[in-house]
């Protein structure tokens, strides 16, 4: 069972401090959320889960945390500034404003009203000033996705590594976007966090790898808890497609409030390298790119059979960590109605993704032998390096079952008195509720075939 309402999720998330509205005490700026003492744990999860298998897992990947500050010069080339558009219209009944392809029969969602302005183009890329003189000459993009910046490293990585085709390069990080209509929680948001892979590839095995890039893709979102029946693939019609675009799909998940993008595979063919080359008039780019005088490095790489310069085909990955959070969040609560007929909510999440991993809980609050057992124990967990174990020293074991069912905790682990004869511990599950008592010399490896 998942959330039947995003409302249940939005209340659970502040209950618990996974997210929070941002500058709430002030009334909040729209589109932009924080993320809590169990949210930062998570989306850090998360994107630990992506690395590993974009970079650990592979020996064709590598990584790269690039500036968020961009110099205009990249999304002038890279088509941004022309093309990062969306069409905006007002109502003119009640002064609201909406995206123009997210209206339904051309109608106002606010108030019903169809006097509505014709569409005009609105770049949502967001400006900055750089340096001490706001003149309007010296300024800086906030970068509208990582990639960008992976396009422009293109040439420091290769020389580097003396990497060769196929390999990618992964970036994890944060982008901006103007919305118009920021909405949904955390699935539209002015301030979000993408991750990325750019994997380029020798032209004529773009469409290949395309698929592959897709399959994998769509395996690693069934791992994270994702199911898949809440998955599908959308063909991006040519008319819908973005500018580099040969082909995107998108994958679609069921999110609370509807169907939705929840990460893009894109076949951006040559268009971005060969776009932020220099020498293209050299190069056989097939993409229309803008001509290029400002460049100063060769974005190609040399055959090492025929000798004969490439400019490869990127097929590109790249997923939202926020609409990641919502989706996997939808995913892992539940009600559930107990025996005595009183409800739990549980965060079921898989355990590499659970904020806490495991509570370590002594029975009374302030017996000093309980709380130092705990404290050791807690120590030697913590240093398993599995992830955040916490010391819950609230005194009441029945609310901390339920605040780490509702936090998604795999293991509670109770000292009571009996501990302190005979070294035992009960070990809580938190899906099936059941509990064991086991040697406090067991704990280590146990929580770690559990957690792990
Ligand atoms: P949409 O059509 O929903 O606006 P998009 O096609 O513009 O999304 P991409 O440019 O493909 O999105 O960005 C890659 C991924 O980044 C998306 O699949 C999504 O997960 C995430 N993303 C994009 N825009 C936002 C946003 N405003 N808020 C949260 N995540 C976003």
């Amino acid at each position: 069972m998942t959330a039947k309402t995003m409302d249940e999720l939005v209340a659970l998330c502040k209950r618990r401090g996974f997210i929070f509205q941002t500058n709430e005490i002030y009334g909040g700026l729209q589109g932009l959320f924080d993320y809590g003492p169990l949210g930062v744990e998570l989306k850090n999860n998360l994107k630990q889960a992506w690395w590993r298998s974009m970079v650990y897992e592979r020996d064709d990947v590598e990584g790269l945390d690039a500036a968020i500050l961009t110099s205009p010069q990249v999304l002038k080339h890279s088509g941004h500034e022309e093309t990062f558009m969306d069409l905006l219209v007002d109502c003119r009944s009640c002064n609201s404003r909406w995206r123009s392809d997210h209206l339904k029969k051309s109608t106002c969602p606010s108030c019903g009203s169809k006097d509505l302005t014709e569409p005009r183009p609105f770049n949502t890329m967001f400006k900055t000033n750089v340096g001490p003189i706001d003149d309007g000459t010296s300024f800086a993009y906030l970068r509208p996705e990582t990639a960008q910046q992976t396009f422009t490293n293109f040439k420091n990585i290769v020389d580097s590594t003396s990497r060769n085709l196929p390999f990618g390069i992964a970036q994890i990080g944060k982008a901006f976007r103007n919305e118009i209509t920021p909405r949904n929680f955390i699935f539209r948001v002015r301030e979000l966090e993408q991750m990325e892979l750019e994997f380029f590839v020798k032209p004529g095995t773009d469409e290949q790898w395309h698929q592959f890039w897709i399959k994998e893709r769509l395996n690693w979102w069934s791992k994270q808890g994702v199911s898949e029946n809440k998955l599908d693939l959308y063909d991006v019609p040519n008319k819908e497609l973005a500018h580099y675009s040969k082909s995107t799909i998108d994958i679609m998940y069921k999110f609370p409030h509807g169907r939705e993008e929840l990460e893009g595979v894109a076949n951006r063919t040559d268009y971005d390298l060969g776009s932020h080359t220099k020498n293209q008039s050299e190069l056989s780019i097939t993409a229309k790119v803008i001509k290029n005088s400002s460049s100063n490095a060769k974005l190609a790489i040399q055959d090492r059979e025929t000798k004969n310069w490439i400019v490869p085909y990127v097929i590109e990955p790249a997923a939202g960590v926020d609409r990641g959070v919502l989706a996997i969040l939808n995913e892992a609560y539940t009600v559930q109605k107990l025996e005595d007929g009183k409800e739990r909510t549980v965060l079921s999440l898989k355990p590499h993704l659970s904020p806490i991993k495991v509570a370590v809980i002594p029975l009374k609050k302030n017996n000093e032998d309980l709380v130092s057992a705990a404290t050791k124990l807690k120590g030697e967990l913590q240093g398993l390096g599995l992830g955040r174990i916490l010391l819950e020293n609230s005194g009441n074991i029945g609310k901390s079952y339920r605040r780490h069912d509702e936090a998604g905790t795999p293991l509670c682990i109770t000292l009571d008195f009996q501990t302190l004869e005979d070294q035992t511990v009960t070990f809580r599950d938190r899906d099936s509720m059941t509990q064991k008592r086991l040697d406090v010399k067991e704990a280590a490896d146990f929580v770690k075939e559990s957690v792990n």
